[in-house]
């Protein structure tokens, strides 16, 4: 955006997005489970044991769609009996915030612990170190510039604040990466079209993983950020990676 405006891609970008997952909403939970084989609880539950979170752990989950990152996170802090502790899910769509809204009820979570709000990656409706750790997972990929999200994450933490993203990544192996992209191409939009009814979203969500930075590479970008000690870890063989920083 050098002319200071949105190119016409980029807005169709946006638009997608939020069309993509305001269609899947209501089936989003069913299709990660089968996609996945559920394997993405095991990767969640890992991504909150890498932050453990403290009593004084004040959490932005940003891209929290229905919630899974926010829920692990406050009862891995329940479970270490720290009744504090508090997160705030960041979407900008309504409709799988209100996916996540119904199942905290669900869930009895106690709404002093949790907060919902509507917001974009790229431009947080969040005051300045605000925060003492930011997640996003699965999330970071479907933004327009990845650059300012980094920037923002960096804006809302305070000094020593974490920054954690979870998101499909590469594979470390040419033969594991054939294997998988034959599933993502052939199988992953099959599922969606007859779990979800809709063929196109899911082929949008393999596309997507494609063009997504490798590790190294976003690791640079994290850097480029401001962070430091940023490191990153490999969840099945680079399937997807946690990439971790520190504002300091
Ligand atoms: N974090 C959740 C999880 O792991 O299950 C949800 C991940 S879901 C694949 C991606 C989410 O990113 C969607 O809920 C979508 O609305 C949200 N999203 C996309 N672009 C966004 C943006 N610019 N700002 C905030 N959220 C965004």
């Amino acid at each position: 955006t050098h002319f200071g405006f949105e190119t016409v891609k980029e807005t169709e970008k946006a638009e997608k997005v939020y069309s993509v997952f305001e269609t899947v909403a209501s089936k989003y939970d069913a299709m990660n489970d089968a996609m996945s084989f559920g394997i993405h609880r095991i990767w969640k539950d890992i991504f909150i044991q890498r932050l453990s979170p403290t009593a004084n752990t004040h959490l932005l989950d940003v891209a929290g769609g229905t919630g899974d990152i926010a829920f692990r996170f406050l009862k891995y802090l329940n479970v270490a009996g720290n009744l504090s502790g508090s997160v705030t899910v960041c979407d900008i769509n309504n409709v799988m915030l209100d996916v996540g809204r119904s199942r905290a009820e669900k869930l009895g979570i106690n709404g002093k612990q949790i907060s919902w709000l509507q917001g974009d990656a790229e431009n947080l409706p969040v005051d300045d170190a605000s925060f003492s750790a930011y997640t996003i997972a699965f999330g970071i990929r479907n933004v327009t510039h990845i650059d300012k999200v980094l920037e923002e994450a960096y804006r809302v933490l305070r000094p020593g604040g974490r920054f954690m993203c979870l998101e499909f990544s590469q594979l470390n192996n040419r033969m594991l990466q054939w294997m998988y992209d034959q599933y993502s191409f052939q199988v992953i939009p099959v599922m969606g079209q007859l779990i979800a009814g809709q063929w196109k979203p899911y082929q949008y969500l393999v596309e997507s993983i494609r063009q997504f930075p490798n590790q190294e590479d976003f690791k640079y970008m994290v850097e480029d950020a401001g962070f430091r000690h940023v490191s990153y870890e490999n969840l099945s063989f680079g399937v997807v990676a946690i990439h971790s920083g520190f504002k300091l």
